[in-house]
């Protein structure tokens, strides 16, 4: 068994930011599992299926095969053996795994790709049921918060800096959007574990969010 880290919270509350600098510090690998489901989104999207046709999407879960890979220490995704890491993180794919995520037959698909990576190596591990489902025992439970407000600002923030059009009251009803699935949905709902360490970054720097984290590890 590895040494698990596990960091639930809602969408955009900087989880991924905060996990990939704790495991450089650390020395862990970081998994992304909502990189995974995003990947089953992608294929879904790809093969044009409405998120509400359930046995469509349980269908076509079937026969998608999810797998990572770690190149220079960076998370690689792979669809039915091709790396598609670059479209990820679009809206659309967003909105489409946050849609279908509630499915069991979907999370079921890749729990065991999640537990092997656990398993198998010093992971910490992102995501929404991860220490409450994933990892019951894992190591350290963190859950990464902070206000609807302060999430959007960040992701229009950054999309700006991009240099992408964005509306900031559309970010934050989009964000409202996806905590209520996420947080109201019957299989795995997001929720803070009871071992969990609450953290809530809305007035924390990245750097002090990752030391508070990284003192928490062994
Ligand atoms: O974290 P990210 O925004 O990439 O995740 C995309 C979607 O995948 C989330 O909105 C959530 O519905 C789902 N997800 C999940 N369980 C996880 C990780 C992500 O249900 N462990």
């Amino acid at each position: 068994m590895g040494y698990n880290v596990a960091i639930d919270g809602p969408a955009g509350a900087g989880k991924s930011t905060i996990a990939k600098l704790v495991a450089k510090e650390k020395g862990y690998i970081y998994v992304d599992t909502g990189a995974m489901y995003r990947a089953l989104a992608v294929h879904f999207l790809e093969k044009g299926i409405a998120a509400e046709d359930t046995a469509g999407i349980i269908a076509a879960a079937r026969e998608a095969e999810v797998s990572i890979r770690y190149e220079e220490g960076v998370q690689q995704v792979y669809l039915n053996g091709e790396n598609i890491s670059s479209r990820l993180r679009t809206e659309e794919v967003g909105n489409m795994a946050s849609m279908t995520s509630p499915i069991p037959e979907v999370r079921e698909r890749l729990l065991e790709l999640q537990r092997s990576l656990a398993r198998e190596r010093d992971v910490i591990m992102d995501g929404r049921d991860i220490g409450t489902n994933i990892l019951p025992d894992a190591d350290v439970k963190v859950y990464l918060t902070a206000s609807v407000e302060t999430r959007a600002k960040r992701r229009y923030d950054e999309l700006t800096e991009k240099g992408l059009a964005c509306d900031y009251e559309e970010i934050a009803k989009d964000i409202r959007e996806r905590d209520e699935r996420d947080m109201n949905r019957e299989t795995a709902p997001l929720r803070q574990a009871e071992d969990a360490v609450l953290v809530d970054s809305s007035d924390m720097t990245i750097p002090e969010v990752v030391e508070t984290i990284v003192r928490l590890c062994r």
